[in-house]
């Protein structure tokens, strides 16, 4: 009898899963399950499109039969909503009932609430689907204030649609930089002004206090902490993410604090025949030696495809998942880039070589783990080949930090 493979979620790191379990398993049941109303499309590209940039169509991934030429069943607008371990099934919300060999969670996440009065009002938009990007570029391109609240990738990405679109608008930070996990005030300063070329303000220890709303429930302004109002008949949130895990709440799968799914290098989690890939996963990363997270697309691709192979052919006869992620920004005249876990370790150095070039590394026990570049992006080679060997630099950060990094100015691997 053939086997039978479900997957829930159809983004990046599911859809990736699944085209690898048909090449693998090419006889095998394949299932993928979406709460959303389309097939997979480029999460990373619809940022454009709110801008106002790029037309609907480029946007999807699939050609329209991929699913069916590959004999894959894709249930769209299916939200699960139990899941039972022990006797391999899951349940869908109109009491569907699919029982499955192997399951793949990669069910990503969806955009933190503000905590505060009014955070649902109309006008008000959180930023993760293609249904969100659409929203807000309507909402944007009818507004003349609006007010962004995250300074995270994703905030500035909302920040970036205001200025494309012509947007007077206020960008609330609580501390006094953009992305204060990952970079200094020097390095987060060429963004700054960058994003006031552009029309955005950025407000510094601010936040919101409660969001303002007219009589028809529609957002005028945002009031921060201090009592100051910034008006906007636009207001975008991106303060994180709540990882999609309810529906493992009351199975035995061991999930982290706050809520991300725990997974070997193989995406396999505590509970046998089921595994989990993408943004959800708190998996062990075999570069840092230790567990981590990541929220990007490459590293949700790959994963989708370890998890595929493992699920086909077991972890023997897999690559276990070892990747330096990377996440690159094109909003501005220059390039940003960030790789692996920018915002951990226990050791930096950063150097600033003009008004758009900034470099910033992240080292534990004297290894790179991640880092920033903004404006010249040709050291990222050089710095994830270091990261990738493990190899100790932490005594060698003048060489890091020349403007064109040469590899062999560092002392011998073996030496150190
Ligand atoms: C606006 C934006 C810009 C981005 N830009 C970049 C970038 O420039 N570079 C980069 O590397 N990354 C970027 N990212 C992040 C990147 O898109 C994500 O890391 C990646 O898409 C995660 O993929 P995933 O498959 O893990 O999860 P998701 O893409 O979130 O897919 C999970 C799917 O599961 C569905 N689902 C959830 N729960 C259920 C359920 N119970 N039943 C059924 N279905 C369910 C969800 O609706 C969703 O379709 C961006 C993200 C956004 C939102």
């Amino acid at each position: 009898m053939s086997q039978s493979f479900v997957i829930i979620g159809d983004g990046i790191a599911g859809s990736s899963a699944a085209e690898t379990l048909r090449e693998e398993a090419p006889d095998a049941d394949i299932t993928v399950i979406t709460d959303e109303g389309e097939a997979l499309y480029n999460r990373i590209l619809i940022k454009e499109f709110a801008k106002g940039k790029l037309p609907e169509a480029p946007i999807s991934i699939h050609q329209e039969g991929w699913y069916e030429e590959r004999d894959i069943d894709l249930e769209l607008n299916t939200l699960v909503t139990n899941i039972d371990t022990e006797a391999h099934e899951l349940e869908t919300h109109d009491d569907e009932v699919i029982g499955y060999d192997k399951l793949l969670v990669a069910t990503g996440g969806t955009p933190s609430q503000l905590p505060v009065d009014n955070s649902d009002a109309d006008g008000i938009n959180h930023f993760w689907t293609f249904q969100d990007a659409r929203a807000i570029k309507q909402n944007v391109e009818s507004c003349e204030h609006g007010v962004i609240v995250g300074a995270g990738l994703l905030g500035i990405d909302l920040a970036a649609i205001c200025g494309a679109q012509d947007v007077e608008a206020h960008y609330l930070m609580r501390g006094d930089c953009w992305w204060r996990y990952a970079l200094s005030e020097q390095g987060a300063e060429i963004m700054h002004q960058a994003m006031r070329e552009r029309g955005v303000t950025p407000v510094f220890q601010s936040g919101v206090d409660h969001f303002e709303t007219d009589d028809d429930g529609h957002v005028t302004a945002a009031v921060d902490p201090d009592g100051e109002r910034y008006e906007a008949e636009w207001a975008g949130v991106a303060i994180g993410l709540d990882f999609n895990t309810e529906v493992l709440q009351d199975t035995p799968i061991e999930l982290k604090d706050d809520g991300s799914v725990i997974t070997d290098e193989y995406m396999q989690t505590s509970v046998d025949d089921v595994y989990a890939a993408g943004d959800l996963t708190w998996f062990y990363d075999s570069i840092l030696g230790e567990h981590g997270q990541n929220g990007s697309w490459g590293s949700a691709k790959e994963q989708g495809s370890i998890a595929g192979e493992v699920m086909a052919n077991g972890p023997e006869a897999t690559e276990p998942f070892r990747w330096v992620s990377s996440y690159s920004i094109t909003h501005f005249d220059f390039p940003f880039l960030s790789f692996g876990h920018p915002t951990i370790g226990d050791d930096e150095v950063e150097q600033k070589f003009s008004d758009t070039e900034w470099r910033r590394l992240a080292l534990k026990d004297g290894k790179i783990v991640g880092g920033v570049l903004i404006g010249d992006l040709a050291p990222q080679s050089a710095y994830k080949k270091l990261m990738r060997e493990e190899r100790v630099v932490g005594d060698q950060k003048d060489v890091l930090m020349e403007e064109s990094v040469d590899l062999d100015k560092l002392a011998p691997a073996q030496e150190q």
